[in-house]
């Protein structure tokens, strides 16, 4: 992926803009609502909530001239949802990650931060309101409470409580030697990487981001580790909006929205069962590898 210049660079680290945004009153999270997203509508969806906490107005991208990316993509991204973003390698997935993070500005359309257009905000301000979590998870030479807070060295033991338990790290913080403040092994070999991976969203979390960018593990974790990330997945969507480049199935069977990307365009969105009887796009993603079903496999080693 294009973000892999670790996380620390443009985590959101202050927490005087970290009041947790109030709910819409008109968007209540009952099952009933939920399920109300837009089906199956090409190239459109709910891009009319103009409090989404991101929205993409016909974005339109190329890293050079002559070969455009992106296509009019649109879509929003709600708060207090999970929107989950699929498309075959090449489709554009992390290059609209690119752009949310302003690595990168468009060639036309816009970007919509809570309804405000990314050209009236600075680019630090965009990456305040963003943490991002890539597939590259960091590890650094310390304890996990150190990596926790990497980003944040003056977290209150209270917010480093809340997201230990948020990213499902109970469990590790009890079997390791020493607790939260254990050095851990050389090179944090004594996590997996499922729990590394959730390392790094607890190291996200801390920040707590209006919006949070995962581009979800392509590694195969076991049951225990899929089960984990599809939990902190569930309760991360509750405090912010969630997008996420998402590669299992159990990922797509959760979201309250996905995103079909086919060459640089926004082919369906929907929920999984709709998106299966009315895009031809997505049920060939999910019937083939894009999409794995989870892997019952325990794991013996690191990746
Ligand atoms: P994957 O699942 O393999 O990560 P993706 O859906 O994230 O794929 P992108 O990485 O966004 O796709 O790539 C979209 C297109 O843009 C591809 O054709 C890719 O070759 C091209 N591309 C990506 N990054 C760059 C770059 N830095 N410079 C030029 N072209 C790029």
């Amino acid at each position: 992926g294009l973000i892999q210049r670790g996380m620390g660079a443009y985590q959101r680290i202050d927490h005087a803009l970290s009041l947790p945004v109030e709910p819409s009153p008109t968007r209540a999270p009952t099952a009933r609502a939920r399920t109300r997203t837009p089906t199956g509508e090409p190239g459109r969806c709910s891009g009319q909530h103009q409090e989404a906490a991101l929205a993409l107005r016909d974005l339109s991208f190329g890293y050079t001239p002559d070969r455009p990316v992106l296509h009019s993509v649109s879509f929003t991204v709600p708060h207090r949802r999970q929107t989950a973003l699929v498309g075959r390698s090449g489709a554009g997935k992390s290059t609209i990650f690119a752009l949310i993070a302003r690595f990168y500005e468009p060639d036309s359309g816009s970007l919509l931060f809570d309804g405000r257009p990314s050209t009236e905000l600075s680019r630090a301000a965009c990456r305040e309101r963003i943490a991002v979590v890539d597939q590259s998870t960091h590890v650094v030479h310390g304890s996990l409470h150190d990596n926790i807070t990497y980003a944040a060295p003056d977290a209150t033991d209270a917010e480093v409580r809340r997201v230990v338990e948020l990213a499902q790290l109970e469990e590790v913080v009890r079997r390791l030697p020493g607790g939260l403040s254990g050095m851990l092994g050389e090179r944090g070999g004594t996590l997996s990487a499922g729990e590394r991976q959730r390392v790094a969203l607890a190291r996200a979390l801390l920040a707590r981001p209006a919006l949070l960018l995962l581009d979800e593990p392509t590694s195969h974790l076991d049951t225990i580790n899929e089960t984990a990330l599809t939990t902190v997945m569930r309760d991360a969507a509750q405090e912010c909006a969630l997008l996420v480049i998402a590669h299992r199935l159990s990922t797509v069977q959760h979201a309250d929205q996905i995103v079909v990307l086919e060459s640089g365009r926004t082919a369906a969105c929907g929920r999984h069962e709709d998106l299966l009887t009315t895009s031809p796009t997505y049920r060939r993603l999910a019937a083939g590898q894009m999409l794995r079903p989870a892997d019952t496999t325990p794991l013996t080693h690191d990746d």
